[in-house]
């Protein structure tokens, strides 16, 4: 067995999947979009269509980086988002969790250090985890990373951190957004330590009310920063459909990387999100989806101030998918067992720190895939059983 697979473990959402997935409970636990979202009749019509007219090309091999067309999309909808990117800055991925396998795999060396929000995303974790590197995190706040923390590590930890990651909208797993001050101050830092940032940015697009601060890759003048987009939450995470944009040389190094794990991602994948693109279905969904997650997060806000006991706090956030929970001296995973039995699964908040000491009272509730009225059932039983621990 080889060093790398001495360090693989498996990813602590999906291990719980036999628990949480059983239809009966009501389920906060995965944090993926809702399957009603998903635009499935025009996806099949579009698919038919490609398969029918160009299968030859769809259905053959493509290139490494993704299809050139896609690509020049990508570009597009970058620089409607104020990021000005040429066809070299980017590739496409198999969803943006490639982009991060990717990243570290030509970034990072054992040994090497990777600086993370506390809580930060599972994926990236284990990613970063696997190439050997060691995590610092830095506590959020409900503006984001701690500046002032964030140049603490920075000063002591020099040279050997290789790059910042941050989720900076409607984070993953904790709903906060990083603040328009505070990106500029990150990337100042960055630039000052010149270390790279990593910046991933699946929920943007999922505003509730007004569209976030502009991204930190748009005030990136020395090429510092590599972002990350994706197509699951906006369209469907069955397409495997992510993109990098970062500077040249890394992203052509990304993609010899690429080459040899799998060649290219699903051609008719990546021609089916084009279409989607050119016939104007993506934008015209937005807002459709804009207002499907901020109903279900009202409502579950609703709940949470009507059932909450003393002494369980939560953040409130301005899209997304997640609410972030605090409990007063009480463990989840203890109460996630007696939660399952009565049917209803949120998840542990302890595996989103990279310190395996902290957030035993924390968890992550998604108010992504249930309905609005299982949202609220679901939080009435969950603050029962909160209150009736705490009395015990
Ligand atoms: C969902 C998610 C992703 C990746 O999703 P892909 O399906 O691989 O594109 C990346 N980062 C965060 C923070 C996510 O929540």
């Amino acid at each position: 067995m080889s060093l790398y697979a001495s360090r693989l473990k498996p990813n602590a959402i999906r291990a719980l999947a036999h628990l949480i997935n059983r239809p009966s409970v009501i389920s906060f636990a995965g944090g993926v979009p809702s399957s009603q979202t998903f635009p499935a009749d025009e996806i099949a019509e579009i698919a038919a269509r490609l398969i029918r007219e160009r299968g030859s090309e769809v259905l053959q091999y493509g290139v490494t980086r993704g299809r050139a067309e896609l690509i020049r999309r990508v570009c597009d909808y970058m620089r409607a988002r104020s990021i000005e990117a040429v066809p070299e800055q980017v590739i496409l991925t198999a969803g943006s969790q490639q982009a991060l396998d990717l990243l570290c795999r030509v970034l990072l060396d054992p040994g090497d250090v990777v600086i993370v929000e506390a809580p930060s995303y599972i994926g990236a974790l284990c990613a970063i985890r696997n190439s050997g590197a060691r995590i610092v995190a830095v506590d959020l706040d409900d503006d984001g990373i701690k500046i002032d923390e964030l140049e603490l590590v920075l000063r002591q930890s020099g040279r050997s951190v290789k790059f910042i990651y941050t989720v900076t909208n409607f984070q993953n797993p904790s709903g906060v957004t990083l603040s328009s001050e505070r990106r500029q101050q990150l990337m100042d830092l960055a630039n000052r330590y010149d270390v790279m940032v990593v910046e991933d940015d699946p929920y943007g697009e999922l505003y509730f009310e007004h569209s976030p601060p502009r991204p930190i890759k748009s005030l990136d003048e020395e090429q510092k920063v590599v972002y990350l987009g994706s197509f699951s939450k906006m369209l469907a995470p069955g397409l495997r459909t992510g993109w990098a944009v970062g500077p040249t040389g890394l992203i052509r190094l990304m993609e010899l990387a690429k080459e040899a794990a799998d060649l290219c991602s699903g051609g008719l994948d990546q021609a089916l999100v084009e279409e989607c693109l050119s016939c104007g279905l993506l934008e015209r969904r937005l807002p459709v989806l804009r207002d499907f997650y901020k109903l279900r997060c009202q409502t579950m806000l609703e709940a949470l101030s009507e059932y909450a006991p003393q002494g369980v706090r939560w953040t409130y956030p301005r899209g997304g998918f997640f609410v972030w929970v605090w409990l007063d001296n009480m463990d989840a995973t203890s109460l996630l067992e007696v939660a399952v039995e009565q049917g209803v699964a949120f998840v542990p908040g302890q595996p989103f720190f990279a310190d395996e000491q902290v957030g035993g009272n924390t968890l992550r509730l998604a108010f992504s895939k249930e309905t609005p009225q299982r949202v609220s059932e679901g939080i009435s039983k969950l603050m029962m059983l909160i209150r009736q621990a705490q009395c015990s």
